[in-house]
This record gives C-alpha cells, structure tokens and sequence, in this order.
C-alpha cells in the first residue's frame, strides 16, 4: 500500500509545489511508483507536471464532491514519460476553490480524499498531494488522507512564527480526525549558505527539531525556479543542475524513511 504524504505549510510561495513535483519526479527516477496529487486551485504542480489545467476532463474536485474516481481523472504527462521520470497525476484548476464552499454541506467532508485514494493505494508506492498556502478545508481533506506531513520552510526569521500554527492544527487532526498523522520532516529550501541567518535559523531548526530536520537541503537554485515555465520539475528539465541533483537525494532519503515507518 502507499505512503500518502502531504506537502504543507500555510505560508504562501515557500516552496510546496517545487517540493512536491521534485519529489515525484524524484522518486520516480529510482524505481518508485508514485501519484501526485495537487490540491490547490491554482494548479501549479498540474502545469509544472506538464498537464494543461484547462484542458483536463475531470480533476481533484470532481473526485472531492464523488462525481467521479481517481482512476478515471487521473492523467500522465507526455514530456515526464519522455524525461523518463513519469509518475500519475490528479490534476486540479480553478474550478477547486468552488468545493471548498460545496463541502461544507457534505457528509464526512474532510474524509473525502482519503476514501478515494484508498482505491487506488495498491497501484503506488507513495502519493504526494501538494496543498493550497491555507489551513482550509482542502488542506485539511490532505491531513486526513495522509501518513505524514512534509513541511518546506525557508531558513528566515518569521519562517518559525509560522510553524507553531501549522503544528497545532496537525496535532489536532492526530488527536480528533487522524491518528496515523505526523510530521515526518522539515525539508529546508531555498538554501544559500553563504546567508549567516539562514545558517543560524538552520541550527535552531535542529536544535529544537532534531531528526525531524531532514539531512538533505535544498539549495536556492535558479534551474528549478526556470523548469515549470518549460511544465517540468527540475528534476526532469535539467538532472545536472544542483537543485536536482539535491531532490533526487531526498528522494533516495524518503524512501530510506519509509522503511522505517513500515
Ligand atoms: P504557493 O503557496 O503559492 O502554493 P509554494 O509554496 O507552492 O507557493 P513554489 O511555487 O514552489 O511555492 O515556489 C515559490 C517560488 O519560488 C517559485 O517561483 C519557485 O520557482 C521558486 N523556488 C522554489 N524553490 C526554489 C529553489 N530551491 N531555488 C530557487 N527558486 C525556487
Ligand atoms: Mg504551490
């Protein structure tokens, strides 16, 4: 069965979407079978997968309100099966915001996700889903459907302001809506070492984290900010640059991860 993974963090532009298509693309590239899942209205990792947000028949939304099954919207992505990293996608544009409003009179609305991937969990390895920058319902559909929460946060002062509300709202899903939850790891992102606060805020992230803090780091690095205008993770547009070199690293590092959680 696959290990579900949310990519989450409230704060807008940290990295998510770069995060979780990388990682797809990543864990695909050593073996691994995955579905990304992007659940966020503006659909960026839909187009940063190379799939056309508007021209796909059914996405993330019709499968929230059951209208119809992960199988039948889920799509692939041509110019990932080129790169040779292909990995499933359930894409998602702006007609999503609309269920956020929709759910809300809906019989377990925040379960809706998880009942649907669990037809599919024998089919992949992992599934990533890539979460809106809100503690909304959409998110909060990813939290339930997930074994654990990867969170990209940038080495920045009021980077860990911003993380004491997302550990409280995923400690209230552990203890009310879903008890496999947990935080498997901050992955730093955006990296540049040669900034002395960055390198201080990294400490304090060890410091009070410990082995939550993943060893791999992410480097600010232009080439993945470059890939999604060409609608490919980094990973696949350009394997020699230092970004993709270092998620393909943390890709090996989750599947070492897994192990251990099994
Ligand atoms: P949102 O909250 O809007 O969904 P996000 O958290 O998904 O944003 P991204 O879209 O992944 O964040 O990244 C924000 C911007 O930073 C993008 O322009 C992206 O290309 C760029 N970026 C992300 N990671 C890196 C990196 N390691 N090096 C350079 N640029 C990066
Ligand atoms: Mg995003």
């Amino acid at each position: 069965m696959a290990k579900i993974f949310c990519v989450a963090n409230q704060k807008g532009g940290v990295g998510k979407t770069t995060t979780t298509v990388n990682l797809a693309a990543g864990l695909a590239k050593v073996g691994q079978r995955v579905l990304m899942v992007d659940l966020d209205p503006q659909g960026n990792a839909t187009m940063g997968s190379g799939v056309d947000k508007r021209k796909l028949q059914h996405t993330v939304y019709d499968v929230l309100l059951e209208s119809a099954s992960v199988a039948e919207a889920r799509v692939k992505s041509e110019r990932l099966q080129e790169a040779n990293c292909s990995y499933d996608i359930l894409g998602s544009n702006r007609d999503l915001a609309g269920a956020e409003v929709e759910l809300v009179e809906v019989e377990r609305r925040e379960k809706r996700l998880k009942q649907a991937l669990a037809e599919v969990g024998g089919e992949y390895d992992f599934i990533l889903i890539d979460c809106p920058p809100a503690l909304s319902l959409l998110t909060l559909n990813g939290l339930c459907a997930a074994h654990g929460v990867i969170v990209p946060m940038q080495c920045e002062y009021f980077a860990l302001e911003g993380l004491s509300d997302l550990v409280n709202t995923i400690k209230q899903v552990h203890a009310n809506l879903n008890k496999d939850l947990e935080i498997i790891g901050l992955l730093r992102v955006m990296f540049d070492p040669r900034i002395t606060l960055q390198q201080n805020v990294s400490d304090q992230l060890k410091a009070h984290f410990g082995d939550k803090v993943f060893n791999t780091v992410i480097p600010r690095n232009v080439r993945l900010a470059e890939a999604p205008s060409y609608g490919l993770p980094g990973v696949a547009f350009d394997p020699s640059a230092r970004g993709s070199q270092a998620f393909v690293e943390f890709a090996k590092e989750m599947v070492d991860r897994i192990e251990t959680m099994k």
